[in-house]
């Protein structure tokens, strides 16, 4: 069950940037943070014992991951988990390599550590998609190199929702001996998520009505990484500081509800999606940007003659949150998701995120379609 706070005026469709913690998330955290008050890195009965909970819950979240939980590093977010893998992966094998591949619809965590690499030395390539939106799997096979150490590529991207063909990358990557980090932050918790697909793979239960502050990078055993955090031996080597018992222990209930859910909660949502679409249908000014291959949760649009940051600012004068590209992205710039998609510069300018969730109502849903009809016809487009 999810305590939300209805928050008056408010309609809430930005829940691929984060959702609202459930009861029995917080309630677990509350106990946790309560009951197991050493530091499991100390080495005394009261840090043993927050240890043995860590252990505990660790064992439960590779479980439901079928993972072992050798394999799972906790981090604050899917930023320093994508940070963790990419760097940490690129600092590791740089005498086999300097190259690596990605693509135009990643995170800014996943784009932005490339630029970095890019300015220590590193040559990144962009794989070009196809016009769905997908991976192009012939070229991305042509720019894989002897010194390709890292393709880094989404599960299913923030902005427009697309799901990747990741077992293909998985067997192009793996023929060609490189490694491949899969930021799966929305697709865990929302679609069957496969965690052999990848070597690395980073998530954050935020997103699926977790808490804040907790990330997790689950890597195969055999696979090294560079830590990227100094400060000593923790729970793994690859993260130093005090483990958080209370937000590991979150994890749990989090991700045993959502994948308990997760066929319900994408009818629900597969169900009002499809109820925006029919209600936008008489709008010939709105484009969708999300394509076939996208995900009920995230539906993409644009209005011709509004760029999305207006559009955000007149919806949220209605009360109704929605998004412009993720939000970590500077609005101001084009959405380079939308412009990959549908080649059109003015379409990049113009496109909002809408995501929804098994939460979200009927009446929210009406409420939004009518802000979009009032605000085309008050702008008289
Ligand atoms: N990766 C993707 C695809 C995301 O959508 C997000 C957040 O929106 C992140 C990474 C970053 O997640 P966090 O806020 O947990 O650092």
């Amino acid at each position: 069950m999810i305590g939300i706070m209805i928050i008056a005026g408010m309609i809430y469709f930005d829940y691929c940037a984060n959702t609202p913690a459930s009861d029995v998330v917080l309630k677990t955290f509350a106990e946790c943070e309560r009951e197991y008050i050493g530091n499991a890195n100390s080495e005394h009965q009261a840090g043993r014992r927050s240890l043995s909970r860590i252990q505990d819950d660790t064992k439960k979240i590779a479980d439901l991951l079928k993972v072992r939980p050798e394999e799972i590093i906790y981090t604050s977010g899917a930023t320093e988990a994508n940070n963790l893998a990419v760097l940490g992966t690129a600092e590791f094998n740089r005498h086999k390599g300097k190259h690596i591949i990605s693509t135009f619809l990643e995170h800014s965590s996943v784009s932005a550590a490339l630029s970095h690499l890019q300015s220590q030395g590193y040559e990144i390539d962009l794989c070009p998609m196809r016009r769905n939106g997908q991976i192009d799997l012939e070229e991305l096979n042509d720019l894989m190199r002897d010194d390709t150490v890292l393709v880094a590529v989404n599960a299913v991207d923030s902005e427009l929702g697309i799901v990747q063909p990741l077992k293909e990358i998985n067997t192009i990557v793996h023929n060609h001996g490189s490694l491949l980090h899969i930021d799966a932050t929305q697709a865990v918790g929302k679609i069957p998520f496969d965690f052999q697909v990848g070597d690395t793979i980073s998530f954050a239960p935020h997103k699926f009505y977790g808490l804040n502050g907790i990330g997790v990078l689950v890597k195969r055993e055999d696979i090294l990484l560079a830590p990227q955090m100094h400060g000593g031996q923790s729970l793994t080597p690859y993260r130093s500081g005090t483990p958080a018992t209370g937000l590991i222990g979150s994890i749990v209930p989090a991700l045993q509800d959502a994948l308990d859910h997760l066929d319900a909660h994408a009818a629900i949502v597969h169900h009002l999606n499809q109820e925006l679409r029919n209600g936008f249908h008489d709008i010939p000014a709105l484009s969708i940007n999300s394509t076939a291959d996208s995900i009920p949760y995230i539906l993409n649009i644009g209005i011709r003659g509004i760029r999305g940051v207006e559009m955000q600012k007149l919806l949220d004068q209605k009360g109704i949150c929605v998004s412009v590209k993720s939000a970590c992205s500077s609005d101001l710039l084009p959405s380079k998701a939308v412009f990959t998609v549908t080649g059109n510069r003015k379409r990049s300018y113009e496109s909002f995120r809408i995501s929804l969730s098994h939460l979200t109502t009927e009446d929210e849903i009406q409420t939004l379609i009518d802000a979009v009809h009032a605000i085309v016809k008050e702008k008289n487009i």
